[in-house]
């Protein structure tokens, strides 16, 4: 039977999204835009956005989905446009949130396609970072949590997917009793 074990609780989650937004708040955006990437951000983009909205901001908000990076040869030019945003971001300050910040790969590749069409200022903000995988260099301006190297699902994120639903961020693990 598999069971998922918590690897980061509700509150702690809690605490630290209201962090990042004070953070993010504290660098003084103008004409804010934020574009979660979907799907796997849903969960922490609409608590992020919530938070933004506590520590005095009023962000606009935007999707956008890229096919996820399939392969370990292809070039960063391989992930495809799903879903696009439909905002101008032409001189705008753009935050782009994603769940897990792992190759680097997918967000550079959104970061590199709004800063293309004119955006002012592009940041990034992840939930989770796994530093020990990166494939191209990147680094994110605002880091919820350094996740250890191992798989993780729920608050968004899936297995196949399963677990998004989860309140907290857990880790399977295969129960033989
Ligand atoms: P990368 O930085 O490798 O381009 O993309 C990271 C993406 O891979 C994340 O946004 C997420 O969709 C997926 N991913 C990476 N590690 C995990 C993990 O441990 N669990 C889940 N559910 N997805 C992951
Ligand atoms: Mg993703």
């Amino acid at each position: 039977m598999t069971v998922i074990d918590t690897l980061i609780g509700e509150r702690e989650i809690a605490a630290r999204v209201q962090g990042l937004a004070d953070e993010i708040a504290a660098g003084g955006p103008r004409d804010l835009l934020v574009v979660p990437l979907l799907k796997g951000s849903f969960i922490f983009a609409a608590d992020l956005v919530r938070a933004l909205h506590r520590a005095g901001l009023q962000p606009h908000v935007d999707f956008l989905t890229l096919s996820s990076y399939e392969g370990g040869l292809a070039s960063s030019g391989h992930v495809r446009v799903l879903r696009d945003v439909e905002s101008p971001v032409r001189g705008r300050d753009v935050l782009i949130i994603d769940d897990i910040l792992e190759s680097g790969r997918t967000l550079k590749v959104a970061r590199d396609l709004l800063a293309s069409r004119g955006a002012d200022r592009v940041t990034t903000c992840v939930l989770l970072d796994k530093p020990g995988k990166r494939a191209v260099p990147f680094k994110a301006d605002h880091v919820g949590f350094e996740s250890p190297d191992v798989f993780v699902v729920g608050y968004g994120m899936d297995a196949g997917h399963a677990h998004r639903e989860l309140p907290f961020v857990g880790v399977m693990r295969e129960d033989a009793t």
